[in-house]
């Protein structure tokens, strides 16, 4: 390789990394909808946050949104979301958003919607109106022809039992949806010491299973170091046993995401595991599930 092509290269991987370590969640003077330049999507991930007044039934130790100030809108406005996602999808297929100093950089490859996703600052499914907000995404996304892009509900899968989640649901599974349930543990225990809730770690597998008995699912694990020590090679050997107990139960599980903290983190005794502790992770996880396919995702949490 010539030295202006190793230059071009690293430029490129520069300009790359860049694009990727913005995690902002804030887009002109939206409240709702925003973009983001996505290493997991492989492209631009439309985020639509349906918890803007910042409340989860989780409490994740690594949660990185900001819960010390008052968030400025409670309450979803579902007009508003619809104005402010046509808007962006109109100005994402027009081109104009690459105009936009924040997205000049963005090599070729990376301009394309890969999706768009119900991802805020709190459990999407557990909003009242969440099979209205699938609806419509499902119809702008037609009406803006985006037929390849996916529709992804990355969900705690806490209330998917509720009236109306599974039928919402289905219907984004119609229209290229994908599902990526949070699972980060393998015991009750280490459960709770990580994503600290009251609901019992018990359901939110029955709920993974069930889902994953209709639809394939992806699984997102986040491996981080608590108070310097990362998953315990026993705890991560009963996660492994979780997965076996959904796919032997009968439910689909296109494949797991194994990621580490790149943001701020709701408490600082949380830490990143190496990019070497995540192979090791997911070399087990090839070890023992070799039929699941596993995506690692370094240093980075988009
Ligand atoms: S489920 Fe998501 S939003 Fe809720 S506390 Fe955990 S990381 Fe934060």
């Amino acid at each position: 390789m010539s030295e202006m092509n190793e230059k071009k290269t690293d430029h490129h991987l520069d300009v790359v990394q860049k694009v990727f370590s913005d995690h902002s969640r804030s887009w002109e003077n939206y409240t709702y909808v925003y973009p983001v330049i996505s290493r997991r999507s492989g492209g631009m991930s439309v985020g639509i946050n349906l918890n803007v007044n910042n409340a989860c039934n989780f409490d994740c130790i690594y949660c990185c949104v900001d819960r010390s100030t008052e968030p400025e809108v409670k309450k979803v406005d579902l007009t508003v979301v619809r104005h402010e996602l046509d808007s962006l999808l109109g100005e994402i297929v027009s081109g104009k958003i690459w105009e936009h100093e924040k997205f000049i950089d963005v090599p070729d490859s990376l301009r394309r919607v890969n999706d768009i996703a119900f991802s805020g600052n709190g459990e999407p499914t557990t909003y009242s109106g969440f099979g209205e907000a699938v609806r419509m995404v499902i119809e702008l996304k037609t009406k803006h022809q985006l037929d390849d892009s996916k529709i992804v509900l990355i969900t705690n899968a806490t209330v998917l039992g509720r009236d109306g989640v599974i039928e919402a649901i289905d219907e984004m599974m119609a229209h290229e949806g994908e599902i990526w349930a949070k699972l980060d543990a393998g015991t009750e225990a280490y459960f709770q010491l990580v994503d600290r809730t009251r609901v019992p770690f018990e359901k939110v597998l029955k709920n993974i299973e069930s889902i994953a008995e209709m639809h394939d699912v992806v699984i997102q694990t986040m491996l981080m170091k608590v108070l310097d020590q990362p998953m315990p090679a026993s705890e991560f050997d009963a996660y492994i046993d979780r997965l076996d107990d959904i796919i032997r139960n009968g439910g689909s599980i296109k494949g797991v995401q194994l990621y580490s903290v790149a943001r701020q983190t709701a408490e600082d005794y949380v830490q990143p595991v190496s990019d070497e502790q995540l192979d090791n992770f997911a070399a087990k996880l090839n070890e023992r599930l070799p039929n699941l396919p596993v995506d690692v995702f370094y240093g980075v949490s988009n």
